[in-house]
């Protein structure tokens, strides 16, 4: 068996990453059909047989299969999204798709989120390939369509009318593999779930009326007094199972006071400047956030002329809840958290409940064991992602595990978490280069 050229690979990464980036697939209205056949085109050349599924014009995923004798067991699915989302171009310092390679980076919209993830996806099936590897297992590679609106013509439409083409109990996705440095430690997180979410819409009524003659029943003041309410709503904290895990791991041979801070932070108390201090930038918010709901107004509608009371004012809820809290109990809360203030309807919009994958599994072992060997006795943990993927098109299928894995280490002056959906997004090629290798390892333990 050969060794593989990494040289060569950061190289064959970086243009194909570059090509792919040049494809504008903002999101709406997609266009994911170019960026499929781009990549389907390289596989063919390479002698693979992908196919590019388009069930709305516009809206191709691409789908490549390595079959596998199965004697190692079920599939392993290597899944991302082809979509982005858009750019405030006057915002950013170079063009966001030119993937131009400048200071060691990529730059481009959807560098990181996720295009970066399906090159570093399409090398390991390159790789595994040309190498003429003999599988114990299929590997499926999937970049889908839609991922950024939720996947109505991308992973849903897939997993809906053509689960045959992605059945696979093994699913490594976008949305993790972080590293970040705790104390004396160095950790990967792997996204193994994700918050539920329970939108709504507040609607307050009134009469309306001249604004030069007051009425009681004003909706606007009605409405400021729910936004106060909600705003003091009591969120307690919620520990899953993947979090109570995070804190096991990390707390382990930590100094004291880091320790402390840990623990602090798992009995779901606020931290002060210093102990944050102690942390790497952004965790005690993450935590938070994972271990409790939490609500945003985003949208507040009323009124369309200076000197006319509003009859009724509309105020937009997006709510994220923790795997275990239901979003019809949820709104029962906030139904309850309003009514003293009289005349207040709720009414739901769009809810899911949260995602939980089980960390102890094969594949899981195996990426921890990769990570541990590849970064000298780096530690694999669990975490949950805030934000929603197509994991959750993936679970409806009874026994599936997504774990999200896109190794990249810790990079302080383009952090990874900070540039997803951002202005100058992009990835460093020693991160490109990384995630492929960390990836290669893992599946190629995986499938054989
Ligand atoms: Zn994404």
């Amino acid at each position: 068996m050969q060794d593989v050229d990494w040289g060569a690979v950061a190289e064959e990464a970086t243009s194909i990453l570059q090509g792919l980036v040049r494809i504008d697939t903002t999101n709406p209205p997609g266009n994911e059909t170019a960026a499929a056949f781009y990549l389907a085109e390289i596989l063919r050349r390479e002698g693979l047989s992908p196919e590019v599924i388009e069930p709305q014009p516009g809206r191709g995923s691409l789908i490549c299969r390595l079959s596998g004798s199965g004697e190692r067991g079920d599939p392993l699915l290597l899944l991302s999204h082809l979509d982005v989302v858009g750019v405030e171009r006057d915002k950013w310092e170079r063009d966001p798709f030119s993937g131009e390679l400048a200071g060691g980076y990529i730059w481009g919209r959807g560098t990181l989120d996720c295009k970066g993830l399906t090159v570093m996806e399409v090398m390991v099936l390159l790789l595994l390939w040309r190498q003429g590897r003999k599988l114990g297992r299929d590997l499926i590679l999937a970049a889908t369509a839609d991922e950024e609106t939720g996947g109505k013509w991308g992973a849903g439409w897939l997993v809906a009318n053509r689960p045959d083409l992605i059945d696979a109990p093994y699913v490594i996705n976008e949305g993790g593999g972080y590293g970040f440095v705790l104390g004396s430690h160095r950790y990967y997180a792997c996204q193994v779930g994700e918050k539920g979410r329970c939108r709504f819409r507040v609607t307050t009524k009134g009469k309306g009326g001249h604004a030069s003659r007051p009425t009681s029943d004003n909706p606007i003041f009605l409405m400021g007094r729910v936004l106060q309410s909600l705003n003091e709503m009591k969120m307690s904290a919620r520990m899953t199972q993947t979090i109570r895990e995070f804190f096991r791991i990390t707390a382990a041979g930590q100094p004291p006071e880091v320790v402390t801070v840990l623990d602090k932070l798992a009995r779901g108390c606020r931290l002060n400047a210093e102990e944050t201090s102690l942390l790497p930038e952004g965790l005690a918010a993450d935590i938070y956030a994972t271990t409790h709901d939490t609500l945003s107004p985003t949208i507040l509608k009323a009124g369309e002329k200076i000197n006319v009371i509003p009859s009724e004012a509309t105020l937009m809820v997006d709510a994220r809840l923790v795997p275990g809290s239901e979003p019809a109990a949820f709104l029962d809360r906030v139904r309850e958290q309003l009514s003293p203030l009289g005349g207040v309807e709720v009414e739901v919009i769009d809810s899911g409940s949260g995602l939980e994958a089980d960390p102890d599994s094969e594949l899981y072992r195996c990426m921890a064991e990769v990570i541990a060997e590849e970064e000298q006795g780096a530690a694999l943990v669990p975490f949950l992602s805030t934000g929603g993927t197509d994991a959750k098109h993936l679970c409806k299928r009874n026994g599936v595990r997504v774990y999200g894995f896109m190794p990249t280490r810790p990079d302080p002056d383009a952090p990874v978490r900070e540039l997803l959906h951002s202005h100058n997004e992009r990835i460093s090629v020693e991160n490109l280069l990384f995630g492929t290798r960390l990836l290669y390892n893992v599946v190629r333990r995986f499938c054989s």
